[in-house]
């Protein structure tokens, strides 16, 4: 198969395929790129394969970059893009079910596209638009098919992380799962518990924003990939559930946990638990622990100036949307934001008057008893029984508060 006109990005890297080829080395454009190109989905990065070692290519650019060079990575700097070129290379060893122990340089492309996890992935295209295909890929993106490079049992085997990439890329490209890629996966879903979670965790978020999600996802459960991630097992009807309402949904990574949380009928405490196991970083925790605030206050009619009060404005917008994609409204994005921009303050920080301020203007002891009139003067402020204005606080303080608080 030949391409007659090949898009811009390919055009602009031409040279430097030239520039290898005529330093006496082979080189081609492979993998994702080519899959794209002729699936016309938008490219993001262009790799390429050579037959020259790390250090013939350095000697060939001017300006080039160390970015993996032991696995044979450079980048080469042109004209403001930068390509990440690497040699030819087979893998070996692969005792830890993820890396290969050895990765031996090749000057046969044959070597190189064997080592690749799916057939659709192990195109190559030369200079000439010609396409290589030795593992009848484009028969399979014709088809619509993921199906592993050589024998699925020993290619999960050697790296169980490409699991999850198939399932991933079923959710990207809309695409079955093979049936012996499927089966191998099946037998082999728990040698995930042997990939890093946040490898794992990046192949899931992926999937999830997929195009595809909904057939994603259900790959996911019917592999039993899901079965081996951390908090799934015993939710996977939940996982069904979700399967089914996001079709054509897009959502960001604080709507794909919270959506996660909700419907696993996650508290605040199980879902910063579930996602401390996910190593999600704090800031997406708290960001996730709001939402579902939002998603349950939705579903059950009940918003309060003190839900509000510890909100943001991110959490909202995704918490609206998690509530909506699963079925139930109740106030409008616009009402949140609305309400939320209106009250006084947006944090105890906020409050005009501080804890020293009112040991000191009021006479009382330091102790747990500052907390609870600052709690009750911020209530106050929000429900808007008194200006955020230090003197009126302290009247205020000392008139309404101080009375009513028991030891
Ligand atoms: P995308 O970049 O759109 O996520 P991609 O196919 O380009 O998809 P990359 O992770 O960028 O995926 O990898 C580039 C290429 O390297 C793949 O197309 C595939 O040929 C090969 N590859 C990547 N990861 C693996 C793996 N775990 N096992 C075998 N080959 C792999
Ligand atoms: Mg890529």
């Amino acid at each position: 198969m030949k391409i007659e006109t090949l898009p811009k990005e390919f055009e602009d890297a031409r040279n430097v395929l030239e520039t290898i080829e005529s330093a006496g080395y082979q080189a081609y454009f492979v993998g994702g790129c080519v899959r794209d190109l002729l699936l016309k989905r938008n490219l993001h990065d262009i790799d390429i394969a050579t037959s020259a070692y790390p250090e013939e290519i350095k000697k060939i650019f001017p300006k080039t970059v160390d970015t993996g060079i032991k696995h044979g990575t450079v980048t080469v700097l042109q004209d403001k893009n930068s390509y990440e070129i690497t040699t030819f290379r087979t893998e070996s060893g692969y005792q830890d079910y993820r890396r290969p122990d050895k990765v031996t340089f090749v000057r046969q492309l044959s070597d190189d596209l064997k080592r690749r996890d799916f057939t659709i992935n192990a195109l190559a295209l030369d200079i000439h638009g010609q396409i290589i295909d030795l593992f009848n890929g484009i028969n399979d993106l014709n088809q619509h098919v993921i199906r592993a490079v050589g024998n699925p049992n020993e290619r999960f085997n050697e790296d169980a992380l490409r699991m999850m990439r198939a399932v991933r890329f079923s959710s990207q490209l809309g695409f079955d799962i093979e049936n012996e890629t499927f089966l191998a996966i099946k037998n082999y879903a728990y040698l995930l518990n042997k990939i890093s979670i946040e490898r794992i965790r990046d192949e899931f978020l992926k999937l999830m924003q997929g195009r595809y999600a909904q057939k994603g996802l259900t790959q996911m459960i019917q592999t039993e990939l899901a079965r081996y991630c951390p908090g799934f097992d015993g939710h996977l009807i939940d996982m069904s559930t979700i399967a089914s309402l996001i079709k054509n949904k897009k959502m960001n990574e604080i709507e794909i946990w919270t959506m996660v949380a909700y419907h696993f009928g996650f508290s605040e405490q199980d879902t910063n638990h579930f996602l401390r196991e996910w190593k999600v970083s704090n800031k997406e925790i708290k960001l996730t622990e709001c939402a579902l605030k939002v998603v349950y206050a939705q579903q059950n009619y009940q918003i309060t100036g003190d839900l509000l009060l510890n909100l943001n404005k991110e959490s909202i917008i995704a918490g609206v949307h998690v509530a909506q994609i699963s079925g139930f409204h109740y106030w409008s994005l616009d009402k949140w934001l609305l309400n939320y921009n209106d009250l006084p303050i947006h944090n105890k920080n906020e409050l005009d008057i501080t804890g020293t301020d009112i040991i000191q203007k009021l006479n009382i002891e330091p102790g747990p008893k500052i907390g609870k009139i600052l709690d009750k003067t911020v209530g106050a402020v929000i429900n808007k029984k008194v200006k955020n204005n230090f003197d009126l606080l302290l009247s205020y303080i000392k008139e309404h508060i101080l009375n009513d608080l028991v030891d």
